[in-house]
């Protein structure tokens, strides 16, 4: 590959054009490794954005992928339906919350946010409340990069300098009870006032449940999905769990929400859906919703497209047929002895795992020139962002890939405190 050609021409997620952070390029997947160009294995520590939930390349869903590209890559979803839709459909209704009637297939998690967030503004016009659209969120998390995804994240976060494009919406403390910590009434309480005060311009609430992922790595008590469920039904605000990172057993439950008990009016999911073979997210909505929003007002071209169904339909049977559970329980187990170990480096202010998911959230992180070195010299692919270096492999790691995945970890915690 002509690396000249990259640095000149392409631009990178979270990076300037002109000039680019390091890149290492990569030839082949296999397993839980993506192989460089020289053909060196690196230990996917992070599931490629969190998606490759079994390993890359996991054989059903390629040949699925395969099998459908021979027969129909690509047909346009308005007017047309398709068998690959109606499969995954069957399967999503099985998995998810029995409450979820209705799913629409969007092109990425993001746009499953859009869609989760125009949803909730049609319902409440159809309940005879078009004063209603703002959605209520919390600090500190993440939905997604498009402009509304942007609007409901942390407004301190690095969408702040899009400040003047972004519908502006309201704001709750993060929650503070750690997951596994004992619960405070007070913790629900920013949230409370917020939906008591705005309830005549709210027409949603937006979480990710139990897992804030990308913007704070933090996991919290599940109490307070029970009590924001009870807030949304006395005020009938739409609840939205945005559950694209915490899906498909991440957590260590199939879902993020079977921690409350509690099912969402919407739920958005993405990334692990098709095993990190191919982009799609889906808003599923409840019968209530889908009835009250009528006519949806959304189409993107590449909607259901029947590849990335037919490789959903293949990942969700193995999901179904996989011992994720075991494998995550044993991850966790691993995870908390290993990075316990970390926990009085003079840079680490926390170490938190739940489920597949390890973080430790430090003063500093090393520069990408050394991440990089790190990288290639301890065979395990890792990128730390804002205060954390964290792991979240696939679910088929092994116990030696995961210590090798840990040292490395520790490795950037040294590294960091030399820069
Ligand atoms: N929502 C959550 C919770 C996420 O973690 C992400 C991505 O990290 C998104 C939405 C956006 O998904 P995508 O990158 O597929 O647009």
């Amino acid at each position: 590959m002509r690396l000249d050609t990259d640095r000149r021409h392409i631009w990178h997620p979270y990076a300037s054009a002109v000039t680019p952070p390091p890149v290492i390029p990569a030839d082949r997947t296999s397993g839980n490794c993506v192989y460089t160009e020289d053909g060196r294995p690196l230990v996917d520590g992070i599931s490629s954005w969190w998606c490759a939930s079994f390993g890359h390349r996991p054989e059903p869903v390629v040949r699925a992928i395969h099998k459908q590209a021979e027969r129909m890559p690509h047909v346009m979803f308005a007017g047309i339906t398709h068998g690959p839709a109606a499969a995954l459909a069957d399967r999503l209704k099985k998995l998810l919350p029995e409450e979820m009637e209705h799913f629409f297939y969007a092109d990425s998690g993001s746009i499953a946010v859009e869609c989760a967030l125009k949803m909730a503004i049609q319902y409440q016009r159809s309940c005879g409340r078009p004063r209603r659209t703002k959605t209520a969120a919390l600090r500190g998390g993440y939905h997604g990069d498009t402009v509304g995804a942007m609007s409901v994240s942390d407004p301190g976060g690095m969408h702040a300098v899009f400040g003047g494009l972004l519908p502006e919406q309201y704001f709750a403390d993060r929650p503070k009870c750690p997951f596994g910590g004992a619960w405070k009434d007070e913790d629900f309480s920013s949230m409370a006032q917020l939906l008591e005060t705005r309830q005549e311009e709210i027409a949603s609430v937006i979480v990710e449940p139990v897992f804030q992922a990308a913007n704070a790595m933090w996991f919290y008590h599940p109490e307070y999905l029970r009590k924001l469920r009870a807030a949304c039904d006395r005020y009938d605000i739409v609840l939205i769990f945005d559950e694209i990172a915490t899906g498909f057993g991440r957590t260590g439950k199939p879902f993020a929400l079977n921690h409350a008990g509690v099912a969402p009016d919407i739920m958005c999911i993405g990334k692990a859906l098709t095993a990190g073979c191919i982009s799609l997210g889906c808003t599923a909505a409840k019968q209530k919703i889908a009835s009250g929003a009528g006519v949806f007002l959304h189409g993107p071209t590449f909607m259901a497209n029947p590849l990335a169904c037919a490789a959903a339909s293949a990942a969700l049977d193995l999901f179904c047929s996989f011992d994720w559970c075991g494998q995550v329980s044993a991850i966790e187990k691993q995870l908390k002895r290993e990075l316990e170990s970390f926990r009085n480096h003079p840079l680490v202010r926390d170490v938190r795992v739940l489920g597949a998911a390890g973080v430790l959230e430090t003063e500093k992180i090393p520069p990408p020139e050394t991440v990089r070195r790190i990288v290639l010299k301890t065979g395990v692919w890792l990128r730390p962002f804002a205060r954390f270096v964290y792991t979240m492999p696939p679910f088929t790691v092994t116990p030696e890939e995961l210590t090798r995945i840990t040292n490395a970890m520790g490795e950037l915690l040294s590294a960091a405190g030399k820069a």
